[in-house]
Order: C-alpha cells, then structure tokens, then sequence
C-alpha cells in the first residue's frame, strides 16, 4: 500500500481542484502543475490515492507512463490554444471568455467521432433504447447509468467528452428494464457486456441490481464486464467494504451456469506490478470468472515492443488472458497518441515473437470501426509495391466476418479511413468498407457512408 494509506482506505478521487495539494505531496514542479491545470480545463482529469502513490514514479514525470496515462500534458492541445487558455484563466474576469474558448477547443477535438449517438442504437416499439448499443448480432452492450464513471480516467480515453459533462454523448440506462425487454424479442444474442465508464465503480448492490435480472434470460449465455478498476483500485476486490460480496455475485453467476468474463484493460506492466492487483485477479479468478486483457497503443504510454511483451507475459503469469491490442482513436488529443498503423504493426509482431505459445492469445493492431473490428496482419511487398494485410476479426455483417483484404501501404496511416483499399477488393467487403451497403444488426445503413471507417465507442 501507499505509504499513509491504510490497508482499508476508502477511495477518494482526486481533480483539477487537488492539484496544489498532489504538487506539494509529490514534488510536482509549478510548469507542471500549471500546464496540468491548463490542459485539463478542457480534457477530464481524476486520479486517485492509489495511482498517485503506487502506480506514478515521480522521479521519472513526466516521461512516466503512468503519468502520461493519468495526468493531462503539454503537447494535447496546440500551442495557441494552451497560450489562450493560459491568458484568459489569469484574469477572473475573462471567465466568460475562457468558458467560450474552452468550448470551442473541444468542438475541434472531434468528441463525437463516427456519430456514436446514432450508430448501433437498437430500438423497440418505435422508440430507441438509451444506455444500449447491438452492432455484432451475438452481442449487446450495456451502459448502466450508475457506472458512468472511473477510479481514474486515461487521457486517451475515447470517452473523454462524456466525462466534462457532455450530456450528447452520455450513454447510460435508468435500470435494466429496456435491456432484457430487448433480450426477449432477440434470442440471438448469447454475450451482453456491461461497461462504461466502469461498471466496477457501482457499489455491490447497485452492480447486482443490474446482473441479476440478466440471469433469468435463459439466451444470454456470457456477461462481461469492461473494466479498469484492476488496475486502477484493485481494492474493489481486495479491501474495499464490500469487496467479498462482489466475488459472491460473480459466483451467483456462474453458477447459474453462464460464463463470467472480466474484461480487464491493462495499459501498462507497471499496473501489474502491485501485490494488491495481483491479488484481486487471483480473488476474482478464483471465483470462476476468466479475466481477459485488452488495450490500446498508445505513444508515450506503451508505444515499445518491450513493454507489451512484459504486459502480456505478466497477465500470463496472473493467470489472464492477453486479448487485444487496440489501434488508438480519432477523438481528443489523438495526434498526441496516435501510433502509424505501420509502427503498429512492428510492435506488435516484434512483442509477440517474443511470448511463450500460452500468451499468443493476443490479436493486434485492431482498428475497432464501424463495419467491424479490423486486425492489420503484416506488410507484405509485391512487384506493385506494398500492401497492408488486413482481416475482419469481426463484422456487422456477419457474412464478412474472418475475410482478408488489402490496402495500400502508407508509412503515415493511422487509422482504416487514411487507408485506400485494393481495387480487386470483393464488392460486399468493399461496400462495407465504404459504408454503403445494408448491414445488420445495427442501424448504419446508408446514412454512415461518411463515417465507415471512424472510431466507434466501445472496443467490446
Ligand atoms: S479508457 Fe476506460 S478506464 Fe480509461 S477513462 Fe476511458 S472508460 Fe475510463
């Protein structure tokens, strides 16, 4: 534990109001400070004892990793804008004037990519179903609304603008009610994911208000839960209060005889490296739960073959299963993180190589776009130049799912919209790509010609 925090510590977020308090508690020099308080007056920014205490190495900020993950930067937003922000705080009466400028800086950082408001939104009756997404035909996620939030957040969470108060982009059900009316009407759906936010910021009793009527739809055969909490306060599983009534309710659903995946996002080894996280995978494994792990690329957090090859062998030896390497999303200060998919590739294979044959469980670089998830496999050189080989992991249209295709090689993409794709690329692959044909289950259609290789919100 941190030292001066107890083993039973209660959780605490800390924000831009704690700043001077967490500068004088861990050396934070003033540039830094202010450029934190700067910057994260237009992105969100919530860390907690743990993270500071345990997961940041102040010797090395701000090259940390971990502070990098957690701590708004110079460099997420432009020059300009840090200098205008930097000029209408330092008088009160320029307030009005900042609240605008701050406004319009999020405006130009694409908080709503790939129209995720309307995209994959099922409806019933009529009427849509808020805090609800069905894209693939097996699975719904879930957005309850208690769990909207995190323990901290990452600052290069796609999500961002939902947690500076964005009402157009909160995605969150009153109660469970919409859900398994849904559920009953589609009996193809066997996986429904509860996510965020983070579902593990709901007290046990919330969390098994929204579980347990999931249990009496005999279809749904799979629940998991996104989360982030192993990580970032893994004492919801070891020492906060009702931390052992949380294991209870996982057994509860697994022995109603479903399959209980906890779908964990590790960002970094470091997040790994804390007796308190190992001990609640191995408390939340012991329950019967399978603990799968999943992130993004991220440059100046991960952006090194050695340290996804540390992360993969240390979820192996937690007893977890590597997952997903994900490519970061256009939204936010996505220029500040965004890895070229060709780097992408590099790091990948060169960490995979590496692994013992139990962690190549792993897929990567995906792309997780509207047609689908899209997994970049190599380069490959041909006598009319280079390709990228790509594969739909997973589809809307569950025709396309596990088909190959090609794009152009480019040394800058970094994302399915900067690729051009192979001409000899078959027509219903191709229509998917563009956007234009009908695909199913989700409501695209048409209408997401312009946005069908955007970022969509969830990597579930
Ligand atoms: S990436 Fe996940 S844990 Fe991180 S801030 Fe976003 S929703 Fe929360």
């Amino acid at each position: 534990m941190p030292a001066g925090l107890p083993e039973t510590a209660r959780f605490r977020a800390f924000g831009p109001r704690h700043l001077d308090e967490i500068a004088r508690r861990h050396g934070l020099p003033d540039d830094l400070r202010e450029t934190v308080r700067r910057v994260s007056l237009v992105l969100p920014f919530r860390v907690n004892e743990y993270v500071l205490g345990e997961l940041i190495d102040w010797d090395r900020v701000p090259e940390d990793p971990m502070f990098q993950l957690t701590f708004p930067q110079r460099g997420m937003l432009a020059p300009a804008d840090e200098n205008q922000l930097a000029k209408l705080s330092a008088d009160p009466a320029d307030k009005p004037l900042l609240r605008g400028a701050v406004q319009e800086i999020r405006r130009r950082l694409n908080p709503h990519p790939s129209g995720q408001q309307q995209l994959n939104v099922p409806t019933q009756d009529g009427g849509r179903l808020p805090g609800l997404q069905h894209k693939y035909r097996e699975t719904v996620l879930y957005f309850p609304g208690q769990g909207q939030t995190c323990h901290a957040y990452c600052t290069y969470c796609f999500r961002w603008a939902q947690f500076i108060g964005d009402a157009d982009l909160k995605f969150a059900a009153p109660d469970p009610g919409g859900l398994i009316r849904y559920l009953a009407d589609h009996s193809e759906v066997h996986d429904v994911l509860v996510t965020g936010g983070d579902p593990m910021v709901m007290s046990t009793e919330r969390l098994r208000g929204h579980l347990e009527p999931l249990l009496g739809v005999e279809t749904v055969r799979t629940i998991r839960i996104g989360t982030k909490s192993v990580a970032y306060w893994p004492q919801r599983f070891v020492t906060d209060p009702d931390a052992d009534d949380v294991l209870r309710l996982f057994e509860r659903v697994i022995a109603s005889g479903r399959q209980l995946a906890v779908m964990a996002h590790f960002s970094h080894p470091r997040e790994l490296a804390t007796g308190l996280a190992r001990q609640a995978l191995a408390r939340i494994r012991a329950t019967g739960a399978v603990v799968y792990c999943q992130a993004p690329l991220i440059a100046h957090v991960n952006d090194d073959a050695r340290v996804w090859s540390e992360l993969w062998r240390a979820e192996l030896a937690a007893g977890a299963v590597p997952y997903y390497l994900f490519v970061e999303r256009d939204t936010g200060p996505y220029d500040y993180f965004k890895v070229p998919l060709a780097r992408a590739v590099e790091i990948f294979t060169d960490a995979y190589r590496t692994l013992p044959g139990l962690a190549r469980t792993v897929r990567g670089p995906v792309m997780s776009a509207t047609p689908g998830k899209v997994v970049v496999d190599g380069v490959e050189e041909t006598p009319d130049g280079a390709y990228f080989r790509l594969r739909m992991l997973q589809a809307r249209n569950p025709d396309l799912v596990g088909r190959p295709f090609r794009a152009r090689y480019s040394a800058d993409a970094a994302w399915l919209d900067d690729l051009v794709p192979d001409p000899a690329t078959p027509a219903d692959l191709a229509a998917a790509l563009r956007g234009g044909a009908p695909t199913a289950p989700g409501p695209a259609g048409p209408g997401a010609a312009r946005r069908t290789g955007r970022a969509e919100r969830n990597p579930a």
